[in-house]
């Protein structure tokens, strides 16, 4: 039996997004390919509300947050961690070589935009990264904040990972003064795992020029100027059945659903579940800075996670537990993607049932 998913990713794919992907191939060096490659950057502009360059990797989204690091770092890099991927964008610079420091807050509260002026003013960095929706607290950083702060600072290239919120909170990667923002496509937008995008700044190409050493594959300037070059194709072969698929849901996304529509319907799932964990549970993170994708619940009650989800599976759903150090601590539902409230309410009554709430 198909469990529907309500984890962080992957998401459950729409039947007819998922045909998509068993198209016949072409030749990614057609013109067909390009394109794809060219309306599928558009739709992406849109998403990420950016005027500046988009490029795809067929890697998941780690893949271009260790070459956003490695390609665009020249001095030193300050990585703001509120949970386990911003730990993770740490641990991608060490062992590249790329010279950084960590500067992480307590699981549940996000980096404050004092906290990036305080390291900023230091002069010592030239990158930052930040993570907008972080998946292991549930936490969404207040990138209003930061982003006024981050433009005192001209000389620092700006990462956002915003794999786990693209497609389902409004990013505003141009008025946030983001150089280089990355998302998956098994997340929010809806896709199965495979294939990232990212935003390229006119800045991150400069300083990609100064850094020697960059690697090959996520070389994020060697894939700028081949796309320039070659009309949206890709120095590698990507993966063309997610093109496909993307090309339809960005399609989707955009003309049928509409992006307003789509980021109400997330906040609606939200505050199904935030108000579900709050009469039986508690809200993991600063209520201040919850997410609109996922919501944390705080284990208050002490159930045995594993068999909750043991016994929702039986019933055709899945659920996550806590991220690492918060397993058996926290719970985590996800409300992405083409998840509709009244799902997120079947699955809430389900988990009654199984726990005898009422
Ligand atoms: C899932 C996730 C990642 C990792 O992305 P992959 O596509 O699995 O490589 C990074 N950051 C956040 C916030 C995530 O939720």
């Amino acid at each position: 039996m198909h469990k529907r998913l309500f984890i962080p990713g992957p998401v459950d794919v729409a039947p007819d997004v998922l045909e998509k992907m068993s198209m016949p191939m072409i030749g990614h060096r057609s013109k067909e390919a390009s394109r794809i490659q060219r309306t599928i950057s558009e739709y992406m502009r849109k998403i990420f509300n950016t005027k500046e360059e988009i490029l795809v990797s067929t890697s998941s989204g780690s893949g271009l947050m260790e070459g956003a690091v490695r390609s665009c770092t020249a001095k030193r890099a300050a990585i703001f961690s509120i949970g386990a991927f911003g730990n993770r964008w740490y641990d991608m610079a060490i062992s590249n070589n790329v010279p950084a420091d960590k500067f992480e807050v307590e699981w549940g509260k996000p980096t404050t935009p004092e906290q990036v002026d305080e390291v900023l003013a230091t002069g010592k960095y030239d990158l930052i990264t930040v993570t907008h929706n972080e998946t292991s607290t549930g936490v969404m950083n207040p990138l209003d904040e930061i982003g006024n702060v981050v433009k005192k600072y001209p000389n620092v290239v700006f990462c956002l990972d915003t794999v786990s919120s693209a497609a389902g909170t409004e990013l505003k990667v141009d008025e946030w003064g983001v150089d280089i923002c990355i998302a998956s496509t098994q997340k929010a937008i809806g896709l199965p795992p495979g294939m990232s995008v990212c935003t390229f700044s006119q800045k991150a190409v400069e300083r990609a020029k100064e850094v020697p050493n960059r690697g090959m594959y996520l070389d994020l300037l060697s894939l700028y100027n081949y796309i320039q070059k070659k009309d949206y194709q890709y120095p590698s072969t990507p993966s063309l059945s997610h093109m496909f698929a993307l090309e339809y849901q960005l399609d989707k996304i955009i003309n049928k659903e509409g992006l307003e529509n789509r980021y109400k319907r997330h906040i609606e799932g939200g505050e199904i579940v935030r108000n579900w964990a709050r009469k039986h549970f508690e809200i993991f993170p600063d209520e201040n800075y919850m997410s609109n994708t996922l919501t944390n619940v705080k284990n208050t009650r002490n159930i045995d996670v594993a068999a909750l989800n043991k016994a929702l599976g039986e019933r055709g759903y899945q659920i996550s537990n806590g991220y690492g150090k918060l397993k058996d601590k926290t719970f985590r539902i996800a409300h992405m993607a083409e998840t509709t409230p009244e799902e997120v309410k079947e699955l809430l009554k389900v988990i009654d049932e199984i726990l005898g709430l009422n």
